[in-house]
This record gives C-alpha cells, structure tokens and sequence, in this order.
C-alpha cells in the first residue's frame, strides 16, 4: 500500500509554545480580556454561559468579543474549534433587548445544519435572558417560519436563500436589525453565495454592524471587505498557524482509486473508536461508498445536500447522539458542524481547494481535544498534498501502523 516514490515531507514547521500558537496579528490597541465578567457581559447571560460549560474565553474570544459588542465592525479569523461560532451566539445575547421583539441581528451561515447549530448554541447560553432565536433555513416548512417571524424574535441565524425570500415577503422584517454576521465568511462572499449575500444586504438599514468571521480568510476575500465595512478591527491568522498541533495529519498512499476501499474496511475498527467523518468529493460517490460498505456488513450513516431535510435532520441527530459512528458525507459538512466526540477525519477523496483541507480536518479537535485526519491520496494526488502541506508549513506523514493508539 505505501509508496516509495513520495517527495519528502516538509520538515519545516517550528515548534511553538503555548504563547506563541495564540498569538494573531491584530489591530492595534486589542487587548485580551482572561475572564468573561471582565466583559461586562450582562448577569442572566454570563449565568447562561458558565452553565453551558464555558469557564474562560478562548484567545479568539479574549480579543473579538469586546470589539463586537461595542459595536466596531470586526473581521475574526481562528483556527478550527477555537470558538467563533460560540462568540457570535454570545455577542448576539448581549446585544439583544428583550424589552422588544424585534429581529436585531442576522447570522449567516453556509448550510441549515450550521444555521441550526447557531441557533440552538444561542437559545441554550441565553436561557435565562429569554432570549428568542430562530433558525430560518431552507428545506423547513414555510408556514412555521412565518409563525415564528410573525410572532417575533430577536435573533435570525439563517441561510441566504431563505432569509431572503423571509425578508421579501416581508415577514422577516428588518427595520431595526443591527447586526449582519456572516459565520464562515470566507465561503459567504464566494462565487456561489455573494449575489444572495448581496440580495439580503439591500435590504439592511444602513447603520449596520457588519461582523465576519472564518478560519479561512483567503486574500481576494479581505479585499472587498472595504465595500460593506467601515474602519474594521481585524484579528487574522497566519497561514502557517493555522493548522492545530492536536491534529496529526497522514495519508495513505493507494496506487488506484479501487485500493481506497480496501485501505477504510482495514480502518474501520479505528474509524469506530469514537466518531468519524469521511468525506468525498461528491453527492454520488457519497451514495456508491456507503452502499458499498453496508454489503461489505459495515455500519455507516450518510448525508448530503440531495437528501430530504428530514432525513438529514435525523441522521445530524443520530450523529450528534452518538448513536452512529461513522460519517459518510460531502462538503456540506466540512464547515462549522461541531461534535465534540469526532476525532478521525478521512479525505476519501482530496478536497478540491486548500481551505476546504483546513475545514475538513478541523472537524475532530474541536476545542484542544486531539485529532486524526488520513488522507487517501493517488499517485497524482501526492502532489497536490505536499501543496497543502507547503502551504500550510504543516508536516503530513505517511499513516503509523500504530494510528489507532494516536485517537
Ligand atoms: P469554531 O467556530 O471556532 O470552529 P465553535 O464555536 O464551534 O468553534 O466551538 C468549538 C467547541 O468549543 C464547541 O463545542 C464549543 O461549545 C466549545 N467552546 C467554545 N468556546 C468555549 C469556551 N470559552 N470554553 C469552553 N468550550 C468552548
Ligand atoms: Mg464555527
């Protein structure tokens, strides 16, 4: 299985502290803030945060949080799992008057999945403050989201499409909104998104907060930022931070597309030690690999962006549950989703540009927990990951016989 003609790997990357892996290249002035009352977080809010299990802010959190609620438009970028998505459930909290039941801000993110996510994180650190959030996606029943719109909330966390068909039918009104926040940025001002991003926009006061926020934040992207934000605080990454030291990184080398089966059934007993993901490159190839494993007699689950939202919903439960183990899927998982217990990614098929690789892998690590990620590459792939690995200054080896021991 293993090939010997790989071009050496790039033994390149420094060892960093502690210190130094936190360290983001900020606006001036941005001090951390150590501890969540030292933000001036409102009492039924910081209830709410210390029991969801927050102690102290993340590093991201330490230096975007205040800038947020203070009103400055913000550009947050930090490594996968590190707390971003949190910061904005908690930053929408504060900002929130519950006096009114006005929609004060709107997230954005790439898929329903996320969009939920956000929504249930808000609706969970905001218990006691009464906070009333709504996830307002695509595939959801059109009645339902009416209702709620209708009888108000303070909160939108969305996904383009049907936000925008809320907001142009008026039910979503948007007259006292403050706040825009795109979650995964990056892939929101992308080609496939920013004319719907743009849709939304035009009907947004003018006085808008705007707040992005990615692990991924490619230059082209921070360039139009000038266009819809004023004067904002920015925290950035550099690219060879940004992989996390608790994901150790392999591949495996196949000869032939064929091999890759053989190489996950070796790995499936590793595959089931906590949860995994398995991500191909396409819809089809999704439903070809998973059938192909339950004839082979192994359990998986699957999803992707064809199947109807009640089927994704409850395999998104059953996942999140625990109850299924391993995780067929596409790129409609690679961004945001997070389950703590996911520690083994596997690139089935490379992902089609460096970002998504970043997003992929960072689905196991969540929060400082250690992670696997195993890439199956061809022969001509190998190219393609020592690309990545440059890239990234990050050190991808070939797969340890011992890799369930790393887990
Ligand atoms: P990101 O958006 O940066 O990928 P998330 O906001 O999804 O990260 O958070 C990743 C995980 O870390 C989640 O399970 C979340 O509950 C947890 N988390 C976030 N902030 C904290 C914190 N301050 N303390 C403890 N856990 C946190
Ligand atoms: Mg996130």
């Amino acid at each position: 299985m293993a090939s010997g003609s790989v071009v050496p790997a790039n033994r390149g990357r420094r060892n960093h502290t502690e210190d130094e892996k936190l360290q983001f290249e900020a606006t001036e002035g941005i001090e951390p803030i150590t501890s969540f009352e030292r933000m001036g977080i409102k009492d039924d809010l910081l209830r709410g945060i210390f029991a969801y299990g927050f102690e102290k802010p993340s590093a991201i959190q330490q230096r975007a949080v205040m800038p947020i609620i203070q009103g400055r438009d913000v550009i947050a970028q930090a490594q996968s799992g590190t707390g971003k998505s949190s910061m904005i459930s908690l930053a929408v909290c504060q900002m929130a008057d519950t006096s009114t039941r006005e929609v004060q801000a709107l997230i954005l993110s790439p898929t329903r999945e996320l969009a939920t996510q956000t929504e249930k994180v808000i609706m969970a650190i905001g218990l006691h403050m009464n906070i009333q959030a709504h996830a307002c996606v695509g595939g959801k029943s059109v009645g339902e989201d009416i209702r709620k719109l209708e009888y108000g909330v303070h909160v939108v966390s969305g996904t383009p499409g049907r936000v925008c068909d809320m907001i142009k039918r008026r039910t979503l009104r948007t007259r006292n909104i403050k706040l825009l926040i795109l979650d995964e940025s990056d892939e929101m001002l992308s080609r496939g998104f920013k004319d719907q991003i743009y849709d939304v926009y035009r009907y947004l006061p003018p006085e808008l907060q705007v707040v992005l926020i990615s692990a991924t934040l490619p230059n082209e992207i921070l360039e139009i930022t000038s266009k819809f934000m004023t004067d904002p605080v920015k925290i950035l990454v550099k690219r060879d931070e940004l992989t996390l030291e608790g994901i150790k990184q392999f591949f495996v080398a196949v000869e032939q597309e064929d091999w890759k089966f053989d190489t996950l059934c070796d790995l499936y007993d590793t595959l089931t030690i906590t949860q995994a993901v398995i991500f191909c490159n396409t819809k089809r190839k999704v439903d070809w690999l998973t059938e192909k494993m339950r004839n082979n007699n192994f359990t998986v689950s699957s999803m992707h962006g064809d199947m109807p939202q009640k089927e994704r919903d409850a395999i998104m439960k059953e996942f999140r549950d625990g109850d299924t183990r391993v995780l067929i899927t596409t790129d409609v998982w690679a961004r945001g989703i997070d389950v703590q217990q996911v520690s083994l990614v596997i690139n089935y098929d490379l992902p089609n540009n460096r970002e998504l690789y970043i997003h992929r892998i960072g689905r196991s690590g969540r929060f400082g927990r250690k992670g696997v990620a195993i890439n199956f590459v061809k022969k001509d792939d190998i190219r393609i990951l020592r690309d990545i690995e440059q890239y990234y200054s990050t050190q991808i080896d070939e797969m340890p016989m011992n890799v369930a021991d790393l887990i």
